[in-house]
């Protein structure tokens, strides 16, 4: 056994324990049976400084203190999972201005479920029916804007429903019919269609029909997380492993009570049900809930400050390289809203290209991961760095920079 962790153990014993010859065995016995941070040491898995960003590929974000606190301490009693849920969930609903809230497995789980509550009610048989609509009278259809039909459209075609895209109003009340279910808007798509939130609630409520949006990496702005709810969307469903930096297997689904309840029907403990392997245990849960009230109260402004510096470091030391290197900050309108770092440069004079630089970041030491490379062009943020880190990245672009010709 290391030294290290024998002291790591040592400090955490109450003093009087530590001259107890009892307690010391059985503590050091735990430190080998459970190696902490050596277990990617032990199983080969590189870990990295992420200028890259909150992404599921690289394990999201890193959770806080006591969110970690929140989930060990959690881990120690047994509760009813539905008593959690009903008390997790009014008060989060009260923390976003909603009537009632859930915590799910991710935003995605969060879409199923919630579109599941709006087709089934708490209609037993409807419930174990889904994805097999055929027959059942239940509504099978979801409508939203082609740029909003992405990959995650998934989420929502995995209860049986259809999507039925559309382009323009006229568009969406020519698609709306006795089987429309719900309509579906992506926050981070909004520049991707031609209908913008408030017309797309306004022709929502005009038809009686739910609404769903998908906000999942759109805090901040912290307001966000009430924003949607004040608007009057049925249903908001957002990432708790992203900014709000819960656990990565978490998220939220918020709104309108009787939705929620019924999505809860849809899911774990429930046997019988398109959501059981949607499974969050109470760890979770808790975990979501304290990353969820730790970052209301986050000051958010120096957050962000404290985000343009580490950026501002990475640009000033790239830029001594010159060879015709261009530097620019951007913080994106919708989604990932953090200083994002775009760098450019002239391809005769920096003779690697983007990829290869991404290559070599990869498997230096430290190894880095960025956000994206072209021939040309590097992309990365600096949210999920720790304190510091934005030197060791800057140094090493610079290296990598300065090589490339
Ligand atoms: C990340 C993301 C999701 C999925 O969220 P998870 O919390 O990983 O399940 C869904 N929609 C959008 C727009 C996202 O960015």
């Amino acid at each position: 056994m290391k030294r290290r962790k024998v002291l790591k153990y040592l400090s955490i014993l109450p003093v009087s324990s530590v001259v107890q010859p009892k307690i010391l065995p059985l503590a050091v016995e735990k430190a080998n049976i459970y190696p902490g941070d050596d277990l990617f040491e032990e199983l080969g898995v590189r870990t990295f400084l992420n200028a890259a960003g909150t992404y599921t590929g690289m394990t999201g974000s890193l959770m806080r203190e006591e969110t970690l606190e929140a989930i060990r301490n959690s881990s120690t009693h047994f509760c009813m999972l539905s008593d959690l849920q009903d008390k997790v969930g009014a008060q989060i609903a009260k923390i976003v201005h909603a009537e009632y809230a859930m915590v799910t497995s991710g935003c995605f789980s969060a879409l199923t479920l919630g579109l599941a509550g709006v087709m089934t009610g708490k209609d037993d048989q409807k419930i174990r029916a889904l994805p097999h609509l055929a027959g059942t009278g239940i509504k099978s259809e979801v409508i939203c804007q082609k740029g909003h039909n992405v990959e995650y459209s998934r989420a929502l075609t995995n209860t049986g429903c259809k999507i039925i895209p559309v382009e323009t109003a006229e568009d969406v009340e020519k698609a709306i019919n006795e089987r429309t279910a719900m309509l579906f808007f992506i926050n981070l798509m909004t520049d991707n269609g031609k209908i913008k939130q408030e017309e797309w609630l306004a022709l929502a409520k005009k038809h009686q029909i739910p609404t769903m949006i998908d906000i999942a990496a759109d805090v901040p702005p912290v307001s966000n997380l009430w924003k949607f709810n004040d608007m009057g969307f049925d249903l908001v469903c957002i990432s708790g492993g992203k900014a709000m930096r819960g656990p990565q297997s978490a998220g939220i689904l918020m709104g309108k009570r009787p939705f929620i309840e019924a999505a809860r029907l849809n899911t774990s403990p429930h046997g019988d049900t398109i959501g059981r392997g949607m499974k969050v245990n109470k760890e979770e849960i808790f975990g979501m809930y304290l990353a969820l009230k730790t970052f209301v109260k986050q000051d958010h402004e120096a957050e962000f400050r404290k985000q343009q510096q580490q950026v501002d470091t990475i640009k000033k030391e790239v830029l001594q390289v010159s060879k015709g290197i261009t530097a620019e900050v951007v913080v994106p309108k919708y989604g990932n809203v953090t200083p994002t770092l775009h760098l450019a440069w002239d391809a005769r004079q920096v003779r690697a290209s983007g990829k290869d630089i991404q290559t070599r970041l990869r498997e230096g030491t430290p190894s880095i991961e960025i956000a994206s490379s072209e021939t040309d062009k590097l992309v990365l943020t600096v949210w999920m760095l720790k304190a510091g880190e934005e030197k060791i990245v800057a140094q090493r672009l610079k290296e990598e920079l300065q090589k490339g010709g």
